[in-house]
């Protein structure tokens, strides 16, 4: 329940004006909620004018996206692109090609992507896309079709400077290279228009492993500031095995952890004493169901479907697939399984209610705005490595995003413990992003 007046009234008219985005919503209200607790600190906020527009996006792009099947029928899907703050930099956030792409998903994830970016330290404004196409069962020329008919459209809003898309759920390094080839084609210039290229192209080392190292490294810092303890030795359970799930098991059991079970959108591998993660992340890589992994080792165990993973006891659960997987069910399925810490690698898959449960029940928790910036953080590293013409080593970019990683943890729990919240990183990390981008909308006038 929000408690300030004029905080209410703004969720109420937000409400009124985006029935249908349930998502987009569900995000604005947590963010209000958080800003809450500190508008009796910041006497300024109100007459500033600043909420009003930092819950608009700045620019909405729809469009529609044509492209021939392998059997010469015409499909066409619909593309986005929220433009959503580009207050302290240029607009930067992935591209999402999943069949629930809606504007609601995509005005959400923009949302939480400029708060999130904020956090990194680096000048990146907040931004996200996608479309309702999903690469499942495609051939590889279908998908190259569809990625060149989505470019052909959306090269006139990007580029350097303007708006950098990256991956997301469904938009791996095959994606963007055939996104970032057309978009040379058209514009003719070789320029950092996409990051999460391909190294041979001006991609980075680290790039695909950064959101789910990112989010062991931000649990390390969890850890070790409030139990004086590490992931070595814990058991982890993590959901989604694609590019951060599986990354993220990889780097829990190189750091110590034995990774239990993970799951895909079949189902879930089990194994008491430790998954071997390697052999995992080489199936998912080659886009082969979970299920493969099995034949490998008899006396794992195969559930389905894969909600069934947050029954599984564990110490560490890294929800890593989609929002809204973990609900107040699996919370309390966690809890009974003894789990110590959450930390989202996805893009809020806690519902707000499992949120509350989890924070009352003393778990840890590590909201996806903080936790999983990984990947958006080496993203701007790519940048930089373009601009200068210049890249770095694998070691070089992981030590950076380690440090990165670690000053987003201490700016958050140092705002937790300013407004007196300790451990609420769900507030501090609202609060700390916010209060960049306050800080510069207020500075650069009505625009
Ligand atoms: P991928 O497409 O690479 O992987 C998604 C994984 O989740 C796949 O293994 C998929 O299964 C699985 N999955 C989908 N739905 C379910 C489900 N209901 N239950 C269990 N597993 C499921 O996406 P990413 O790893 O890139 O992204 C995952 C999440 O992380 C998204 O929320 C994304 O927004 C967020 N994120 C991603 C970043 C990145 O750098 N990639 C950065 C920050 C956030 P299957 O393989 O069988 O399809």
């Amino acid at each position: 329940m929000i408690k300030n007046e004029y905080l209410r009234k703004l969720y109420a008219e937000c409400a009124v004006k985006n029935q249908d985005e349930p998502e987009f919503l569900q995000a604005v209200n947590l963010f209000l909620k958080s800003v809450d607790s500190v508008v009796d600190h910041l006497p300024s906020l109100l007459e500033s004018g600043v909420l009003p527009r930092l819950l608009e996006p700045e620019r909405v792009i729809i469009f529609r996206v044509p492209w021939v099947d392998d059997g010469g029928r015409v499909q066409v899907n619909r593309g986005y692109r929220i433009q959503y703050n580009s207050a302290i930099g240029p607009y930067k956030g992935g591209l999402r090609f999943d069949s629930s792409v809606n504007l609601s998903i995509m005005k959400f994830l923009s949302f939480e992507q400029t708060f999130k970016n904020a956090l990194t330290g680096l000048p990146l404004g907040g931004g996200k896309g996608g479309a309702d196409f999903s690469p499942a069962g495609k051939s590889d020329g279908e998908i190259m079709r569809f990625c060149q008919s989505f470019i052909s459209e959306l090269y006139r809003y990007i580029g350097p400077g303007i708006d950098v898309p990256a991956g997301d759920l469904g938009v791996g390094a095959r994606e963007i290279g055939y996104m970032f080839g057309y978009y040379k084609k058209i514009v003719n210039r070789f320029e950092g228009a996409f990051t999460g290229k391909g190294i041979s192209y001006g991609g980075s080392f680290a790039r695909p492993e950064a959101t789910g190292y990112g989010l062991c490294y931000f649990t390390e810092e969890m850890l070790n500031r409030y139990c004086n303890e590490s992931l070595s030795g814990k058991r982890v359970i993590v959901s989604g095995s694609g590019q951060v799930g599986s990354n993220a098991a990889v780097k829990a059991a190189r750091l110590g952890a034995k990774v239990v079970a993970m799951s895909d959108i079949d189902g879930v591998i089990y194994h008491p004493n430790g998954l071997e993660t390697e052999l995992v992340h080489k199936i998912k890589t080659n886009r082969e169901s979970i299920t493969l992994y099995c034949p490998h080792n008899p006396a794992v165990q195969y559930f389905a479907p894969p909600a069934q993973l947050w029954r599984i006891p564990c110490d560490v659960a890294f929800p890593c697939a989609t929002q809204n997987e973990i609900d107040l069910a699996a919370a309390k399925d966690l809890v009974k399984g003894g789990v110590k810490v959450v930390c989202e690698g996805a893009n809020m898959p806690t519902t707000p209610e499992a949120i509350d449960y989890l924070i009352d029940n003393n778990i840890l928790f590590g909201p996806a705005k903080a936790a999983n910036a990984g990947g958006v953080a080496v993203s701007g590293l790519e940048m930089t490595q373009n601009v200068s013409a210049y890249p770095w080593t694998f070691n070089e970019v992981d030590e950076k995003l380690k440090l990165i990683m670690k000053n987003i943890f201490k700016k958050i729990d140092e705002t937790a413990k300013r407004f007196n919240k300790p451990e609420n990183l769900v507030f501090s990390a609202n609060i700390t992003g916010f209060l960049k981008i306050y800080e510069a909308m207020a500075a650069q006038g009505v625009v």
